[in-house]
């Protein structure tokens, strides 16, 4: 496994290497577990070589978020990446990202504002231009992310596509604690009273299904039931949204395309998580 610290390492690295071999990528900002190391095995089986960025880019928190307490735990990280098969480890640190003078920002239009970027005014700006930049200097052939963070998803692929890039993006299924929680960095924040409480977020989300599954198709109506759930569990919600899947605009009548997106607080720490109400992810 090959460890770059710089830009110019990293360039070298995946330039030398055979041209017909695929490259497969993973951006992370790191305190790795088993969801992302679910991204490193899918490169690995869809290519030849893989490469994973381990990054806390400060430009896509907000001021007042937990960059500067954001688990970091890189020997471990380098030690699971090593056992899992990646090829390169990219750890670019921020005077190369940002140097003095640092002024261009991607800005996805729309699908930047609403949702988790409503909650989080700059997130999104924040992560597509250091996902561009990423994507400029590994040049990867695929992209692995996760459809944990949805919105994400469909905003890179969004810029992607108008920026004519020759990457594309492989969503890969969230993966979960076996009662339900989905995996996060941020999960290491919960006391064990919060950790019982969040499981009411994938809770909801089976809710919501069944809910679909026994002929409920209305939006408003799914909506007050999982608002109901999560209050009743001491969660606070910042939002809970039945949107298109590809447009992630609010739909009313719940149909094949509808993923429930939820955003709540357990305690001080915020949580996503969502899902397909009619087709298996
Ligand atoms: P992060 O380190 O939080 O920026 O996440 C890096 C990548 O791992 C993103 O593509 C996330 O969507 C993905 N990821 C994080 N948690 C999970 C999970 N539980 N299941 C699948 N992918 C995940």
């Amino acid at each position: 496994m090959k460890i770059c610290k710089t830009i110019k390492e990293m360039q070298a690295e995946v330039s030398k290497r055979d041209r017909n071999k695929t490259l497969g990528f993973v951006p992370t900002m790191g305190a790795l577990h088993e969801g992302h190391l679910s991204l490193v095995r899918l490169s690995k089986s869809n290519c030849d070589l893989s490469a994973v960025s381990i990054y806390v880019n400060p430009s896509q928190f907000g001021p007042q978020e937990d960059f500067g307490r954001y688990p970091r735990n890189l020997e471990r990280d380098l030690a699971l990446l090593a056992d899992n098969g990646a090829d390169y480890v990219f750890l670019p640190d921020n005077e190369q990202m940002y140097p003095a003078g640092y002024k261009t920002w991607v800005e996805v239009e729309g699908l930047s504002s609403i949702l988790c970027g409503n909650s989080r005014p700059g997130h999104f700006r924040g992560v597509a231009t250091v996902v561009l930049k990423l994507v400029q200097i590994v040049k990867p052939d695929l992209m692995f992310m996760g459809m944990k963070d949805f919105q994400q998803v469909v905003v890179l692929e969004t810029m992607l596509r108008d920026l004519n890039s020759d990457t594309q993006i492989f969503r890969c299924p969230i993966v979960r604690e076996s009662d339900g929680l989905a995996m996060s960095s941020r999960n290491m924040y919960l006391s064990p009273e919060e950790r019982a409480k969040a499981l009411c977020l994938s809770q909801t989300l089976d809710m919501g299904r069944q809910m679909v599954a026994s002929g409920k198709k209305r939006a408003e109506e799914v909506i007050l039931a999982a608002e109901d759930k999560i209050n009743a569990a001491g969660g606070k919600i910042d939002y809970i949204s039945l949107v298109n899947g590809s447009t992630l605009q609010p739909q009313d009548m719940i149909d094949q395309d509808t993923r429930m997106l939820l955003a709540v607080y357990i305690g001080n720490t915020r949580l996503i998580d969502n899902c397909s109400l009619m087709q298996s992810d």
